[in-house]
């Protein structure tokens, strides 16, 4: 089965192409909008590249495009003939909880939720109707961020706000990264030769936005990440969690509006607003250079991961696993071993060797660690190919 997955953003469309769950192709529209505006496709198999620097109105000259250059490549003859596309969605509000295949209702679902998704349910809705639009009888599957958290039980997902405002606007926890969170349990539980639905772990997905899972028997129990992804751990621009009282102090002290507010929260904090960088390779260069700053930013983002992790070693009743992955989780030696040396009281040893000569799937505890720690790259391009192919064979 051919099986494109597409995670389309703003002004970006980010895609994947499967054969049977390999991968023979992938690239990036990015710029959308913009007059630096470009598109690259990689063949898998022979490596080469395609490339074009052009305008790039919107999303479906964007898709017009990865057809041109699937055609140019010999890779694919035309994108209808395709089993299947497999679009990520960040939010799939509180109806939309389990993947499933686009219809008038998930379309309309997707938009309902854009309100409190502000930044990526349109886009992604943009990305459908113009796959639609683009290759009518292929089959569309949207694969929720939100959907492995739907068992969280309530006493984890309500806030303790006025009760109205979840009655009447929803505002609890959905948690996010659910296709990777689900992916590298069910990874590390293959590994371990154990049911993922009998495995339960704690999963660190550390990208450019981050959070950790309590996994209980293959099941999401809680998330870091809340009403949206801001909750939660420090990440590369946003700041994660706050004394919600400063953010009314900081608007009249600052004179900003709601929106500027969310712009400091998700644009200007994390380990940019501490330090100025966000990226952590640029981070641990500064550590080398003296940069106190940067040092301050890494110890509050392995402090607070640290955390997090602690509480949900709390709340399992054992815990099997660790795993780290994602960007920072699957390369950021130093963030492995600061965090997991806060918790070697509980039973995580860190095997500083293996930690820092890990390269892809790793084991990097001790034999004694009582829960073992993994690097597992995540895959969720993969993980939506594997539930879009599902779907579709039982239609
Ligand atoms: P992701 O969102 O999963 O693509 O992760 C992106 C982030 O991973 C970047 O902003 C970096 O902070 C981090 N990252 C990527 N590669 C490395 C590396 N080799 N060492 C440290 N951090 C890295």
């Amino acid at each position: 089965m051919k099986i494109l997955v597409l995670n389309s953003g703003s002004s970006s469309i980010k895609f994947k192409l499967f054969e049977d769950q390999v991968a023979i192709a992938s690239g990036l529209v990015e710029k959308i909008g913009n007059n630096q505006s470009k598109i690259e496709l990689k063949n898998a198999k022979t490596g080469t590249k395609l490339r074009r620097d052009t305008y790039i109105a919107d999303h479906e000259k964007g898709l017009k495009l990865i057809n041109e250059l699937f055609q140019e490549s010999g890779i694919l003859h035309d994108l209808n003939d395709i089993d299947g596309c497999g679009h990520r969605i960040v939010h799939g509000g509180k109806n939309l909880t389990e993947h499933c295949l686009v219809d008038d209702f998930v379309l309309a679902e997707i938009d309902r939720v854009s309100a409190i998704a502000p930044l990526h349910n349109p886009a992604h809705l943009a990305g459908i109707k113009t796959m639609i639009k683009a290759a009518p009888k292929v089959p569309n599957v949207t694969v929720f961020d939100t959907a492995f958290h739907k068992t969280l039980p309530d006493y984890a997902y309500m806030y303790a706000l006025p009760y109205d405002y979840y009655a009447e606007y929803n505002i609890r926890k959905y948690g996010f990264h659910g296709t990777s969170h689900s992916y590298v349990s069910a990874k590390a539980a293959e590994i371990l030769g154990k049911n993922h639905n009998e495995f339960n772990a704690i999963s660190a997905h550390l990208g450019n936005g981050a959070s950790v899972c309590a996994i209980e028997n293959g099941k999401s129990i809680d998330t870091s990440m809340g009403f949206t992804p801001l909750e939660g751990l420090m990440m590369g621009t946003r700041c994660g969690d706050i004394d919600p009282a400063t953010m009314p102090f900081i608007a009249k002290a600052r004179n900003l509006n709601p929106d500027e507010l969310d712009a400091v929260m998700n644009k200007q904090s994390g380990l940019y607003g501490v330090c100025g960088f966000n990226d952590f390779r640029d981070i641990i260069d500064e550590i080398q250079n003296g940069n106190d700053l940067a040092r301050l930013a890494l110890d509050m983002y392995c402090y607070r991961l640290a955390k997090y992790i602690g509480s949900y070693f709390a709340i399992l009743p054992h815990t099997d696993a660790l795993i780290f992955t994602a960007g920072i989780g699957e390369n950021a030696s130093i963030v492995r071993k600061l965090t997991c040396e806060r918790l070697k009281h509980l039973g995580f040893e860190i095997d500083t060797e293996k930690n820092d000569n890990a390269n892809g799937e790793t084991l990097i505890s001790t034999p004694n660690s009582k829960v073992k720690i993994f690097i597992i790259p995540t895959d969720e391009e993969l993980q939506i190919a594997k539930i879009t192919e599902n779907i579709i064979s039982k239609k």
